[in-house]
């Protein structure tokens, strides 16, 4: 299954790091072979392409046989690393699973899927990468809202890279359609390639590595919630059975906090996959792939075990997370269970930006303060100065916001100083666990509009600043800043489609 070569492949971007982990020479990214490689137009020695199959459960249906419409591996290479990486090329053309599409993809979804794989590498979220984004030099035609206005896009590719690219449907259609050999093959090839610390000779090898799959979900997960990334369509064959982010089409950042929020508007009417929904969505995607392994088991216990696990994982992951964001020195059951839940209605209490808040937090000054002090000092003022960058509305007090939130606050800041600790260690904490930068829908859509354009220039300040997304950069207070007014409701910054 070759990729279909393109008409003019010029290499738009790349990844310098992911060039280094695979030991490709630095210098071959701006030769032609490069673009004519990575865009799917020649293969190199060794390499032999492939597409997969798989199945799905989508948005909560069994959907039947799925598999890589629009994508072809091309191969694996042993990287500096010792460990071999799967390389992938994302809308090289038509393959057998194409259906009706047209196995292709456009600038728009692409830049996106390329440079947000690279920024959920450097914040710490298990993520695909991706290598280079590649203009294909075709037209493709969309209809982006499915609303009978089609228009012909920049086609593009984007090389992504992992271990490997099995999903959970892979999985499930193997058993959907009882090829139970199939099904154990696959199992065990995907652990002796993946998880080869895992015992062999065990007996309960199929149970630890069930396990470990459910794990690795529930802190990937958690992982999301901590930077406000929703993934937009959680799909079982959007699932790698590695617990990484993969497949980026309308996912979309968090600006004002609200866990209702999807940036999918095919999941405008469902919510299915809304922000504060991730972590149920992905236990039930892991019981679909229980489902689906229950042949090599044939019992419940070991199968039900992962899922416990999950939940356990889940929970524990999620209250670390949430005391290193707020900068406690351990999640303390007592008192900040209540902190927290009281914190998730306060932050929906007025538009709130989720990134600017968190960051607020850790420039919050207490050393030298007694707990006596902070009544006097926590006043809604007070509150209204600390989180002004982070508030979307212009008059954040219309019912007593910030009065609220003064209180919430009183008994945050006295949490703090049960932990005795100065501010340099907690904001340190904090701020290595709260990102400043994030890919936020509006920044990325910038770089589309100016790329569409054919100026390629924000797609490397972009890469470049989310190298660091912990660290406050000079020049760079334009892009944390809140999501600007006129973002508010335009297509690709607020809401996006499937269409890609
Ligand atoms: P997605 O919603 O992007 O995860 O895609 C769901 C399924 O549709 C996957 O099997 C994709 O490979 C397939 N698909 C999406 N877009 C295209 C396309 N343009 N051509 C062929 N297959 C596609
Ligand atoms: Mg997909």
């Amino acid at each position: 299954m070759n990729p279909t070569p393109t008409s003019n492949p010029v290499l738009i971007a790349h990844s310098r790091e992911v060039g280094e982990l695979l030991g490709i020479d630095p210098e071959w990214f701006a030769s032609e072979q490069a673009a004519r490689v990575l865009g799917g137009s020649e293969l190199l020695p060794g390499m032999q392409p492939f597409a997969a199959c798989y199945g799905g459960h989508q948005f909560g249906n069994w959907a039947g046989q799925l598999g890589d419409g629009r994508a072809i591996n091309l191969g694996e290479m042993i990287a500096t690393d010792g460990k071999h990486w799967t390389l992938q090329l994302k809308g090289p053309g038509r393959t057998p699973y194409s259906r009706s599409g047209d196995g292709l993809a456009v600038l728009r979804s692409s830049l996106r899927e390329f440079l947000c794989s690279e920024a959920m590498h450097h914040l710490g979220v298990p993520t695909t990468r991706a290598l280079s984004l590649v203009l294909s030099g075709d037209l493709v035609t969309r209809d982006m809202f499915y609303d009978g206005h089609p228009r012909k896009e920049p086609g593009a590719i984007v090389c992504r890279v992992a271990p490997t690219f099995t999903r959970f449907g892979n999985f499930e259609i193997l058993t959907a359609r009882q090829e139970i050999d199939n099904l154990r093959k696959l199992v065990d090839f995907t652990i002796a390639a993946d998880f080869p610390h895992l015992e062999l000779n065990s007996p309960d090898l199929y149970r630890d590595w069930f396990e470990e799959v459910c794990v690795r979900t529930a802190q990937m997960v958690v992982h999301w919630m901590r930077v406000g990334f929703v993934h937009g369509v959680m799909n079982t064959d959007n699932m790698s059975i590695l617990g990484q982010t993969i497949d980026y089409g309308p996912y979309g950042w968090m600006d004002g906090y609200e866990p209702n929020w999807t940036p999918n508007t095919t999941d405008a009417a469902g919510r299915r996959y809304a922000f504060g929904n991730q972590g149920e969505i992905a236990h039930w995607n892991l019981l679909q792939l229980a489902n689906a392994l229950w042949p090599l088991f044939e019992q419940e216990a070991p199968l039900q075990h992962g899922l416990n696990r999950y939940v356990d994982v889940y929970q524990a992951s999620f209250q670390t997370m949430m005391a290193n964001k707020l900068g406690f020195k351990h999640f303390e059951s007592e008192t900040d269970a209540e902190l927290i839940k009281e914190l998730d209605k306060i932050l929906q209490r007025t538009e709130t930006d989720m990134t600017l808040f968190y960051r607020s937090l850790s420039a919050i000054k207490l050393d030298g303060i007694q707990v006596g002090e902070l009544r006097d000092l926590v006043t809604p003022q007070w509150v209204g100065e600390l989180l002004r960058s982070a508030y979307y509305g212009s008059e954040p007090d219309p019912s007593g916001v910030l009065n609220d939130t003064a209180h919430w606050m009183q008994r945050y800041l006295r949490r703090l100083m049960q932990d005795g600790r100065c501010d340099s260690e907690r904001s340190e904490q904090m701020n290595s666990n709260n990102p400043l930068y994030v890919l936020r829908n509006y920044l990325a859509q910038q770089a589309i509009d100016a790329a569409e354009a054919g100026d390629y220039r924000e797609i490397e300040n972009l890469l470049e600043l989310l190298r660091k997304p912990y660290q406050e950069q000079a020049g760079k207070e334009a892009y944390c800043k809140r999501r600007p007014d006129w973002a508010r409701h335009k297509a690709g910054c607020s809401m996006l489609s499937c269409s890609s």
